[in-house]
C-alpha cells in the first residue's frame, strides 16, 4: 500500500469503487470517466506504480491480471464481441494515476489507437 495512492485506497476500501471483481490478488472497478459501454479497471492489489517499474519478479501480476480480465470479459458479455487491454506508462502516454492498471473497453466498436 503506497499511502498517498488512489487505487490502493480503493483497494482498502478507504475510497468507495463500483467494483466488479476481486480475488486475492487483483481489484477491478468501473472506470469513473467511462469512454466505452464496458470501461473497467483492472489492478494488481500490490502497489506498482506502472510497467517501467516492474522487475522480473512482478511479471506473476500480470498472470493474475489477465485471468481476472478473461472473466471479467465474459461476465460483461464482451469476449465475443471483442475488447481492448490498454496499460499507460509515464507522461507521454497520459498516465495520470500511478498505481498499475489495465484499462479493458468494449461494448462497442473502438477506434483506432493514438
Ligand atoms: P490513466 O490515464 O492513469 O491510465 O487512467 C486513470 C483512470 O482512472 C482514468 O480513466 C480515470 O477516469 C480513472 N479514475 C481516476 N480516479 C478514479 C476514481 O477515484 N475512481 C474510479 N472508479 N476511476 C478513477
Ligand atoms: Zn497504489
Amino acid at each position: 500500500m503506497s499511502a498517498d495512492c488512489i487505487f490502493c485506497k480503493i483497494v482498502a476500501g478507504q475510497i468507495p469503487s463500483s467494483k466488479v471483481y476481486e480475488d486475492e490478488h487483483v481489484f477491478a472497478f468501473h472506470d469513473i470517466g467511462p469512454q466505452a459501454p464496458v470501461h473497467v479497471l483492472v489492478i494488481p492489489k500490490k502497489h506498482l506504480a506502472s510497467v517501467s517499474e516492474m522487475t522480473g519478479e512482478d511479471s506473476v501480476w500480470l498472470e493474475h491480471a489477465f485471468a481476472a480480465i478473461r472473466q471479467i470479459a465474459k461476465e460483461l458479455g464482451v469476449s465475443e464481441t471483442g475488447f481492448r487491454v490498454i496499460t499507460n506508462t509515464g507522461k507521454d502516454s497520459g498516465q495520470v494515476v500511478n498505481h498499475l492498471h489495465f484499462h479493458v473497453l468494449g461494448g462497442r466498436t473502438l477506434g483506432p489507437l493514438a
